[in-house]
């Protein structure tokens, strides 16, 4: 299952973000649609790859990117693999990015939160 070491990935992105400790109440992801994940798929391995690490419960929150190419030739930007004014190949601009764009913790209310700085 794609999706599961995606979610991993993201998982340990997130974790590397907050080092400094707290709990992530929302991960907010760009996806580029020609990575071609299911995101309820990707929103359920998610909650798999989270258990048990800061981000357990958090809500993934997902966007996708659309696709955009670009000629090789003649620069012109139409969503096709071959270009229809030259019959070029195209490049991909967007379309195969996995970012993570955003953590929203969970704000402490007073608790005690170890040491800081
Ligand atoms: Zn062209």
């Amino acid at each position: 299952m794609h999706e599961l070491s995606v979610a991993q990935g993201i998982v340990s992105a997130a974790l590397s973000h907050i080092k400094g400790g707290g709990k992530v109440q929302e991960v907010h992801v760009a996806i580029g649609e020609l990575t071609h994940i299911n995101v309820e798929q990707l929103a359920f391995a998610f909650e798999i790859a989270s258990k048990g690490t800061a981000l357990e419960g958090a809500r993934l929150e997902t966007r996708i990117i659309e696709a955009r190419f670009r000629c090789l030739r003649c620069g012109r930007e139409e969503k096709s693999f071959t270009c229809s004014a030259c019959g070029s190949a195209m490049e991909v601009l967007n379309g195969e990015e996995l970012l993570l764009e955003r953590l929203k913790l969970v704000e402490d209310n007073g608790d005690a939160q170890g040491d800081r700085g």
